[in-house]
């Protein structure tokens, strides 16, 4: 293992020659919310994966689940004609979930980026279906992460993922994110929102409402740096949207099921949104799903008639798959009836009052943000200016190195730090994190 760990696989993020001398850290067990390595180390995990192994390590209910699902059938299509058990059983609890915000069906796919390219791809149908087929372009934040696929590429709000993969889909336009901490306009949180819903309202008006198809946005920024919008601003793009007809689709790959500490992201700001993405938390990692809602307002355009161009040419061969429905089904009862959303809460508030006075005597972290288990440290190189240190320079994976000596690993992500551990961790857990960031810092003073 060790011999040819790094030397063939392409890791992502991660230059091809760089892994070679530093190669992977080989994780052998997980266990609730600690992980293994192939040196019998063991770790916080204080990532949850990739912000996926909401549950835990090892759960024995969704191994039993999966297990269980093995011994009738692993795989058949859910394409037209045929269809398992355990999608059926999903498709009603995900329903029951999302009645709140008015929901109305429900097609699966195998990861994140795949239901971005869904929901995409079903809000352009929309609007053919609707008599407005010029209704093709999307808006989307700056510093947004929407996956890897050309469409979610096309809208993500960072450079980095799309410079080297162009040219991308034309008509899509990012705006910039309501992000008090760096950002154009103003300290105060409601005028920032504000003055970002009137960008947003000139850039329509000015590109056309009859080329706007959707506005895609996470709940919380997540792979974008931990960013959390003042209150106002999800209510607020909702009735600017609504002033133009233009769908909302929130991107609730990370912020599904829990992490903010609501059911999902944009409960917890008040917003129903059109079209819902969702995966990782889903079936807490233990096998790849994604799954796009579409609420009653969508729904309605395929309720018009039988017509040729209604038919959904859109599915992954993993639609529906048996093994990642059973996993789903099992992992969202322990949602519901460990109340991880509320966990998720309470841990999170406990996070951020153990590193809230980090900023005050570190001369790396400028800010320390987050919403639930979503949290982030904002590493500056200049703390007047807030200038973000540059990434190429490492002081990032210098601290995530030592909290990992201290027993914890988190994720340097650019030039912010974050933790997204699973939702069922503990009050001792929690403060170990904490204990292990404050070390790093400190020793990085040194
Ligand atoms: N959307 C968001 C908000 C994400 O954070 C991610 C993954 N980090 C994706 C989409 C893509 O998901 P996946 O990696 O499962 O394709």
């Amino acid at each position: 293992l060790r011999e040819n760990n790094g030397r063939h696989q392409i890791h992502p993020m991660t230059h091809p020659l760089i892994i070679e001398n530093r190669p992977p850290r080989i994780i052998v067990k997980g266990e609730g919310s600690y992980v293994t390595d192939i040196d019998g180390k063991t770790y916080v995990d204080g990532v949850g994966g990739l912000w996926n192994v909401n549950v835990g390590h090892n759960r024995p209910e969704v191994k039993a689940a999966i297990t269980a699902q093995m011994e009738e059938i692993s795989y058949y299509s859910s394409f037209a004609g045929t269809v398992t058990p355990p999608s059926i059983e999903l498709s009603a609890k995900i329903m029951e979930m999302t009645a709140d915000e008015d929901m109305a069906r429900v097609l699966f796919s195998a990861n994140g980026s795949d239901a971005v390219e869904t929901a995409l791809k079903l809000s352009r149908q929309y609007w053919k279906l609707e008599g407005e087929p010029e209704r093709t372009g999307f808006i989307s934040l700056k510093q947004g992460y929407h996956g890897i696929q050309f469409g979610g590429t096309s809208v993500n709000g960072s450079t980095l993922y799309r410079s080297a993969y162009g040219p991308l889909l034309p008509g899509c336009y990012q705006v910039d994110s309501p992000w008090t901490y760096r950002n154009p306009y103003s300290e105060d949180p409601e005028e920032l929102a504000e003055a970002v819903i009137t960008q947003i309202d000139r850039l329509i008006q000015h590109q056309g409402a009859h080329t706007i198809a959707a506005f895609i946005a996470e709940p919380v920024q997540g792979a974008g740096g931990i960013i959390v919008p003042p209150a106002s601003f999800w209510p607020r793009l909702r009735q600017v949207l609504d002033k133009y007809g233009i769908l909302l689709i929130s991107d609730e790959v990370v912020t599904g099921f829990g992490r903010t500490g609501a059911m999902f992201g944009a409960r917890g700001w008040g917003v129903k949104p059109d079209i819902m993405c969702f995966a990782k938390g889903i079936t807490a990692g233990y096998i790849p799903l994604g799954a796009t809602v579409i609420n009653e307002r969508v729904f309605a355009a395929w309720q018009k008639g039988i017509d040729p161009t209604g038919f959904i040419m859109h599915g992954y061969t993993a639609t529906g798959h048996a093994l990642g429905c059973a996993a789903a089904n099992a992992t969202l009862k322990i949602v519901e009836d460990e109340d991880l959303p509320g966990n998720a809460g309470r841990m999170g508030q406990r996070l951020m009052e153990g590193l809230k006075d980090i900023p005050n005597w570190s001369s790396l972290v400028g800010e320390v943000r987050g919403k639930g288990l979503m949290v982030g440290l904002d590493l500056v190189a200049d703390k007047d200016t807030r200038e973000p240190i540059d990434p190429g320079k490492g002081q990032g994976e210098m601290v995530a190195t030592f909290a990992r000596d201290e027993g914890v690993i988190v994720r340097p992500a650019g030039p912010v730090i974050i933790i997204s551990p699973p939702l069922t961790l503990s009050e001792k857990e929690t403060d170990k994190i904490v204990d292990a960031l404050i070390k790093a810092l400190r020793r990085y003073e040194e």
